[in-house]
């Protein structure tokens, strides 16, 4: 097939290019709705409201969204140990479900809703899959629900599978050749290790397979794997994010600048303490709302870190998306509101080859924070003051915070040091 078909093209387009303004309207007309509906039949969502003090009559809109508490994990896992199997967040009794999934940790499940299956659809679509694609699905079919659900969003798109499953690479490798298979679905380390693994038997990846677009995620995809991997089959690779609770989240088009949020799910970047949305370009945590009548995720804090691009992409999808994810949010250190996060602070220093370590402090001076970049350099010749001004124009730039810099000389940071360390004291 060829790549200027995969590029363009929507899986729906009225509502993939619908305004601000309309897709605001019509998440919001979803969500009155699907309060209503889960306060009448979800247990768990009733008492939540009522603890809180709320009908659903105080949520008027999108904005109202904030009042209705989070839905953590963990709080999740624990409520399933007294209301066993599905926590009393569910609309039915367990064997009305058509499927009930097992996630890691004995956390249970019932089928995917309509809206979760379609976002990965979208997301299938949107990285460049197309029908006449035969896709190998090489993710696990057991227990859990992520090769099930794409599996289903193949046949929504037209799309034809080959399930797979994980692992068994030489076979995987077999079935590749012989279906000429031209689409994969699963991690980029487990597409990787199929490139070496082929490589070590002596076929040519880029020749003798016939992939021409990966669809990866349950994984980070660092750029670097990307090209590589893109080089070495010849095909694209793209990315998708989402939580087996709530669909997709976030997937990559042909422009890779980000994941934009699938149409029927609603998706708000919050500050995690207060569960207040942060503005466009603040980092905060990802919460999704999925619309699934049967296991209503009203405000599901995925524990992930991303920041919300509001302007147009190029491939004329206008929905927001999500830069990518940026950590957990357990690990996250927050400086003057803005959360920091070992792998930006490792970005910044990837900039600076006359770096050899660094860490940064964090204290509190006067009652502000105060963020402070210690670079040990590599070389004790390295002009000082040129190095400390480039440092702190990038910091800024990346971490859209004001930060001081200290540089030091070889040998002043520990061998093992923590990246980010909190000296803050409370008083
Ligand atoms: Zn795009």
């Amino acid at each position: 097939m060829r790549l200027e078909k995969r590029k363009k093209g929507f899986f729906d387009k009225e509502l993939e290019t619908l305004s601000p303004r309309q897709r605001e309207n019509h998440l919001s007309k979803k969500l009155l709705e699907f309060v209503q509906y889960a306060f009448q039949h979800s247990q768990y969502f009733r008492k939540a409201l009522d603890e809180k003090g709320i009908t659903p009559a105080d949520i008027q809109g999108l904005q109202d969204l904030e009042k209705i508490p989070l839905i953590r994990k963990d709080d999740l896992a624990a409520r399933q140990k007294e209301a066993v199997p599905f926590g009393g967040f569910e609309t039915i009794p367990p064997h009305k479900a058509q499927r009930i999934y097992i996630n890691p940790g004995l956390v249970f499940q019932p089928e995917m809703g309509e809206h979760e299956i379609k976002s990965w659809a979208e997301a299938l679509y949107g990285c460049g899959m197309r029908p006449g694609d035969i896709v190998q699905n090489t993710f696990n079919y057991h227990g859990w629900p992520v090769a099930f659900t794409l599996d289903e969003a193949l046949q929504i798109v037209g799309i034809t599978g080959v399930p797979t499953g994980v692992g068994n690479t030489l076979m995987q490798i077999r079935v590749m050749q012989a279906l000429k298979v031209t689409g994969f679905i699963g991690t980029p380390s487990f597409l990787m290790t199929v490139a070496e693994r082929a490589e070590a038997m002596g076929i040519d990846v880029k020749k003798n397979l016939a992939l021409e677009v990966g669809f990866c995620t349950a994984e980070m995809l660092p750029e670097g794997l990307r090209q590589r991997l893109e080089e070495k089959f010849g095909m694209i690779v793209r990315q998708g994010y989402g939580t087996v609770f709530t669909g997709c989240l976030g997937y990559e088009c042909y422009h890779k600048n980000g994941l934009h949020i699938p149409q029927d799910i609603l998706v708000e970047v919050v500050d995690p303490h207060t569960g207040k949305p942060v503005e466009p370009g603040a980092t905060g945590e990802v919460v999704a709302t999925n619309f699934n009548p049967l296991f209503p995720m009203i405000r599901f804090a995925t524990g992930d870190l991303s920041l919300l691009i509001t302007e147009a992409c190029p491939c004329g999808r206008t929905s927001y998306r999500l830069k990518k994810i940026l950590g957990r949010v357990d690990q996250a250190t927050k400086v003057r509101g803005t959360f920091i996060h070992p792998w930006q602070t490792d970005e910044v220093a990837a900039q600076f080859p006359e770096i050899f370590k660094y860490q940064v402090i964090v204290t509190r001076k006067d009652h502000t924070d105060v963020m402070t970049f210690v670079a040990e350099v590599k070389d004790e010749t390295v002009d000082k003051r040129l190095l400390k001004g480039r440092l702190e124009k990038a910091i800024r730039e990346m971490l859209a915070l004001k930060g001081a810099v200290e540089v030091v000389p070889p040998g002043s940071i520990p061998d093992w040091h923590q990246k980010i360390v909190d000296r803050r004291t409370w008083e």
